[in-house]
């Protein structure tokens, strides 16, 4: 019974991304989410290689057709793709209206869930609508993009990571394939663990904001938890992947990866190097971030490489950074 309302669901979402791709070609589609994606500089060709999409303006035109196909309301409601009118709960309507949508595959390709943008600067929406999650969407296990990403990630032996859904289809505009999005929330072991299929090697591109930077602090603990090797690259402000490869054009996009990507401990030191500088106490601060990070090392002879770089690095004793990680090791065991 449980494998048959998976198989529902996943042809409930299936029709789904079909409507919403379909809908690019009607006069409002081509009007409004057509132009979106042109002038974000999305190609024909990315637009049909991401299932990227129009949801109509209006309460029910997906829940119409979705019901004249033989769907029921039940299967529409746990596929996230309708939802019930508060109060009135036998009265439905469309999650996604009036937005472009962007397809979320699983592993193999199958339509799982959708994020769905916002067409205006309306401050009083939010900016993106994702769906919830369903018995075939586990957020905490999925990346966006990795079906399109996972051949690239293992030749590369390297995985981009990145914040948005429009991150990656730029990085593919840019000649980048393995790249894959944790679509704006902090990364689970779950996501990690799918990264390891593919490669041991991730490198972290979030936007070159306060809440970016925060994000990839975060990551990369959780990133060396796992076991990878973690590298990292920071924008200039304001800027994310999307709008730095388009300002700068794909070759000076990948020259800029290639210059700036940084190991962890050279990413916090570059990132905190004008307060080093000027404040020891600052830079005592750094040093002990720094070892925290090397402590999630599950590896010692990793541990130890790092731990002789950061001591070049910040011109301290290895002794006394062996010290502070001896004593934050025994803290955790
Ligand atoms: P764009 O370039 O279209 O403005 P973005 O990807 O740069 O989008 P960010 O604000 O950087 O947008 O957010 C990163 C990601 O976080 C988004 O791609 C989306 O997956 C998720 N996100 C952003 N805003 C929201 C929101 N209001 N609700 C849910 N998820 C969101
Ligand atoms: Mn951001
Ligand atoms: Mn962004
Ligand atoms: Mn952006």
């Amino acid at each position: 019974l449980e494998q048959n309302e998976r198989e529902s669901l996943f042809i409930a979402l299936n029709f789904a991304k079909d409507f919403f791709v379909k809908n690019l070609e009607t006069p409002e589609g081509r009007s409004i989410g057509v132009s979106y994606f042109k002038e974000r500089g999305f190609t024909p060709q990315i637009i049909q290689k991401f299932d990227l999409g129009y949801a109509l303006d209006g309460w029910d035109h997906l829940l119409k057709a979705a019901k004249s196909a033989g769907f029921q309301e039940e299967i529409l409601l746990k596929a996230g793709l309708i939802l019930q009118k508060e109060g009135e709960p036998e009265r439905m309507y469309d999650r996604f209206r009036n937005r472009v949508t962007f397809t979320i595959h699983n592993i193999s390709g199958k339509p799982i869930g959708f994020g769905a943008r916002i067409l205006t600067k309306d401050k009083n929406q939010p900016k993106y609508i994702n769906s919830p999650e369903t018995p075939i969407y586990h957020k905490s296990d999925v990346l966006y993009g990795m079906f399109q990403a996972k051949k690239a990630i293992r030749d590369f032996d390297n995985c981009f990571l990145v914040e948005g859904y429009t991150d990656v289809i730029s990085m593919h505009l840019s000649g980048i394939e393995n790249v894959v999005a944790s679509s704006g929330t902090s990364l689970t072991e779950g996501q990690i663990k799918l990264i390891k299929r593919f490669t041991n090697q991730v490198t972290v591109l979030y936007d070159g904001d306060n809440a970016g930077i925060k994000a990839s602090l975060r990551g990369i603990d959780l990133l060396l938890e796992g076991g990878l090797n973690v590298k990292a690259v920071v924008f200039p402000d304001g800027e994310d992947p999307d709008s730095f490869s388009r300002k700068v054009g794909s070759q000076a996009f990948q020259d800029y990866l290639k210059a700036n990507s940084r190991d962890f401990i050279g990413f916090k030191i570059s990132l905190y190097r004008d307060e080093i500088a000027k404040d020891p106490i600052r830079k005592a601060e750094v040093i002990r971030e720094v070892v925290q990070s090397i402590g999630k090392i599950p590896d010692p002879i990793i541990r130890s490489v790092y731990t002789k770089e950061a001591s070049g690095l910040l011109e301290i004793e290895e002794g006394i950074l062996l010290s502070e990680l001896n004593k934050n090791l025994v803290k955790t065991q």
